[in-house]
């Protein structure tokens, strides 16, 4: 898979200039200061800043984080209400919407039907926190077919179109899905985490949905990976205000052992890390002599750094 395919340039570039304009609109004054987002930590250093917003190191977990950061009410408006959002909504996603399907959501339904299989999970509903247009639940219907399918969706318009694909969908965040508690038995959720205001209380709403025993897979972006090392804050990824954290492996497994998982696992099976840093124009004398070394060493590279959890695309399995 190529960054092109899911992230076709003019159009994700866009977006992030929208997104920059929307950061700069937002009242400063009202921003707070924040501990760290993994491990509660209050040892911090200044890591750098991009677009007016200041991005902090955790001096204990090493998780990069946005601090001072909007407060909920100006993230929400974001979401709702914004340039950069209706963009995404409108231009962005339906443009990649099919090579997503392709790319994305299918090969990651049949990770997580093996998943499911090789650890012998006894799973029978499922719930997708953020679940868009229930894309994703479809392809794992496909799958594992007989699953009772549910979707938490804050967009109402994007909850129409769950509805109508019989998936069960509330209309909330998963802040505010307090009548689904300790209901499934798993529970997914793709790419939020790094946008959220409050790690901590994001993810203790998720873990609440999950019934005792069972699990849930949290997917997104982590700080510990190739691209985002490498590039810091000229990495597209960090894309201020939408994409606020970005925790350290270390960092991860210190927040689900805190909220009192039975068990945490932590893997970036990610594949796109060498080709963001290749694409980005930025050389140093270690990509100048990778790309020389070409396509096969490059792509055993990329295999290394996501099978020793270097990878920036982290998934984390943790079991209620
Ligand atoms: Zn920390
Ligand atoms: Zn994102």
């Amino acid at each position: 898979m190529k960054e092109e395919e899911i992230r076709p340039k003019a159009i994700l570039d866009q977006y992030l200039k929208l997104s920059a304009e929307d950061g700069a609109k937002l009242d400063k004054n009202l921003f707070q200061e924040c501990v760290c987002q993994a491990c509660g930590g209050t040892r911090k250093e200044t890591k750098f800043e991009k677009h007016g917003y200041t991005y902090k190191m955790c001096l204990d977990c090493h998780s990069l984080f946005c601090s001072p950061r909007p407060t909920p009410d100006q993230i929400s408006s974001l979401y709702f209400n914004s340039p950069s959002s209706t963009f995404w909504s409108n231009v962005f996603f339906p443009s990649v919407r099919d090579a997503r399907r392709e790319k994305l959501f299918k090969p990651k339904a049949k990770k997580i039907a093996n998943l499911i299989k090789e650890k012998g999970l006894a799973v029978k509903t499922v719930c997708d926190i953020g679940a868009g247009h229930g894309l994703f639940l479809e392809e794992l219907q496909k799958e594992i077919p007989g699953l009772s399918l549910f979707a938490v969706e804050p967009d109402s318009t994007s909850a129409e179109v769950c509805r109508s694909k019989g998936i069960e969908t509330l209309v909330s965040t998963a802040e505010d899905a307090k009548v689904w508690r300790n209901k499934f038995d798993l529970v997914l959720c793709s790419e939020v985490v790094e946008h959220v205001h409050n790690v901590k209380n994001f993810v203790s709403s998720v873990h609440s949905l999950v019934r005792s025993g069972g699990h849930y897979l949290i997917t997104g972006l982590g700080y510990d990976g190739f691209d985002i090392l490498t590039l810091q804050d000229k990495s597209k990824a960090v894309s201020p205000p939408h994409h606020l954290n970005f925790l350290s492996v270390e960092g991860f497994n210190k927040l689900f052992i805190l909220l009192g998982a039975r068990s945490v696992e932590v893997w970036t099976p990610g594949q796109l890390d060498v080709d963001i840093v290749i694409n980005s124009g930025i050389e140093n004398e270690f990509i100048r002599v990778l790309k020389a070394r070409g396509d096969s060493v490059v792509r055993e590279f990329q295999e290394f750094l996501a099978r020793n959890q270097l990878s920036s695309h982290t998934w984390i399995l943790v079991q209620k």
